[in-house]
């Protein structure tokens, strides 16, 4: 089929830049097909951007930028409050978007963006919690802390929150001051255009965001734009170390956050229905493409009452219906090769989600929920993200045993105890290697205004990035001191 034929075919128009409130043909770009990974179909195709297009965005955001930044912050948030009612009014169309380019169940993918909207509230809050400080510091001499916006910033997303991820970052960054360039997963771009469009309509000055596609080159011209002055990263861990490396060497402030492998700890006393639903629904859900999700179980001692029941509400679930298909062929057989690699070193696989159908949907990526038992720590699925539903148990004699574990991992976003003793509880969650804690909490997520970042090689730089942690990122602060009288003496401190 000739390319014109093909393009035809697709389900959307091929991609474009969205730059100076405009859509932008990405010059000499290469496209990459972007799939449906429920039906297996390329739906459409993006734009593989050069730097050429990272130039356009920089110069539209720093066009922006003076009337953008020198706008009251009270009147910034304004356009958040009506972005927020149009992510409300279009949630059926947004969410069902989210499901068609990576996958994720309907419920799953409405809980996605109704994050978003918890989000944007928060950027709606910001003048509320950033008012500057004020105090006279001698006889007629005061001195004022004030937020100034960073610049022209970069965000550079994954594919597993195509709506909310860029929503961990928009809404914040920008009613803050700054203007931005947003780089989707080239997995997922379709979400990004969208929610430029939806900012439009909110009011949004043409240039304050702009959305260049692309993968490796896009990201690698970002970190070397000398326009841009703050690069945030949420990805794979390989990548956000190169990231990091990138933006600071080219002295840009970075906040990268990177994979998990999140442990939980179950005592013989926990609670069987709480702890077997929460930790499959963890494990399980959004295909177990979460950077928060379950991925060892460190069961302490005797949990088999709690292993069972997970084994029989796992076993009920169906593919299609109750868990989405991973993003790709790729992954797939990633995660398949962890699976087959783990059972022929000895580990006892008790749910087999490996060759899942889904009626009518045979060229889909689906995988099944599967567990998988007596996992030795020094094996490789121990060890790595495998970032699918899958759940290995590490079984242990004691709680101390299981918390080494735990804090042998080189990653450190998110543990939860499983317990109904709160002594024992706070004995684990002050000493997990983690950012984020849970008490009998499959996903431990922090929830506004408390802000969303882990610990090691899970996150790179300082502050998080959501929520109150993640203003001292966007923001630079200036700190002024005034003498407004004559009673202002000359001292020691003039
Ligand atoms: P990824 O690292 O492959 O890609 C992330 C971004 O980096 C994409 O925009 C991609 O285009 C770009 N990229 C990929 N390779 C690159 C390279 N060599 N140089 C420069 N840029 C490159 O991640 P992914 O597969 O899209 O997402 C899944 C990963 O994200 C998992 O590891 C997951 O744990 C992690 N994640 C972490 C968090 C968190 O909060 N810590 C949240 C969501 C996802």
């Amino acid at each position: 089929m000739s390319t014109v034929a093909v393009a035809a075919s697709l389900k959307y128009p091929e991609l474009e830049n969205y730059i100076g409130g405009r859509q932008r043909t990405a010059a000499g770009a290469q496209l990459l097909d972007v799939y449906d990974p429920r039906i297996g179909h390329v739906i459409t195709r993006v734009p593989l951007s050069t730097s050429d297009a990272v130039d356009e965005a920089v110069r539209a955001a720093r066009a922006a930028l003076p009337g953008w930044s020198a706008t009251p912050i009270k009147e910034r948030v304004q356009i958040f409050y009506r972005y927020r009612q149009l992510l409300e009014q279009n949630l059926a169309e947004l969410s069902a978007l989210v499901s068609e380019e990576n996958g994720k169940v309907e419920s799953e993918a409405t809980a996605e963006v109704l994050k978003s909207i918890e989000l944007t509230e928060f950027a709606c809050s910001l003048p509320q919690i950033t008012a500057g400080e004020v105090l006279e510091v001698s006889k007629g001499v005061e001195c004022r802390i004030e937020r100034y916006p960073v610049g022209v910033v970069a965000s550079i997303t994954p594919f597993n929150f195509p709506n909310m991820v860029p929503n961990w970052t928009i809404p914040n960054a920008l009613a803050l001051g700054n203007c931005m360039v947003l780089k989707p997963s080239e997995q997922v771009p379709i979400s990004a255009n969208r929610i430029a469009e939806l900012l439009r309509e909110a009011g949004l000055p043409d240039g304050v965001l702009n959305v260049v596609h692309g993968g490796r080159a896009t990201v690698e011209a970002i970190c070397d734009n000398p326009g841009i002055a703050a690069v945030s990263f949420v990805g794979s861990t390989a990548v956000a170390k190169i990231v990091y490396r990138r933006a600071t060497s080219n002295l840009k402030r970075a906040l990268c956050l990177g994979g998990a492998k999140n442990h939980l700890i179950v005592l013989p006393d926990a609670d069987v229905d709480l702890a077997s639903g929460n930790i499959v629904a963890s494990m399980s859900g959004c295909a177990g493409q979460r950077c928060m999700a379950a991925s060892v179980m460190v069961a302490v001692s005797d949990t088999d009452r709690i292993i069972k029941r997970m084994v029989e509400i796992a076993s009920q679930m169906v593919p299609g219906r109750d868990i989405g298909p991973v993003i790709s062929r790729e992954a797939k057989e990633r995660i398949t090769r962890y699976i087959d690699e783990a059972e022929s070193q000895g580990a006892k696989v008790l749910v087999d989600g490996r060759n899942a159908q889904v009626p009518g949907r045979e060229n889909g990526f689906y995988i099944g929920p599967t567990i998988i038992d007596y996992v030795r720590p020094e094996m490789r699925i121990a060890q790595e993200e495998v970032f699918g539903p899958v759940l290995v148990i590490i079984r242990t004699p004691n709680v101390d045993e299981a918390l080494r574990i735990e804090n042998a991992s080189q990653y450190g976003n998110a543990a939860s105890v499983f317990t109904e003793s709160g002594g024992m509880a706070r004995y684990v969650t002050e000493r997990a290697s983690a950012g984020m804690v849970g008490v009998n909490v499959g996903v431990p997520v922090p929830r506004e205004p408390f802000s969303f970042g882990g610990w090691n090689e899970s996150k790179f730089g300082t502050g998080d990035i959501t929520g109150r942690g993640s203003i001292e990122f966007w923001t630079q602060s200036k700190k002024t001191t005034t003498k407004w009288n004559k009673e202002a003496a000359v001292n020691w401190m003039s």
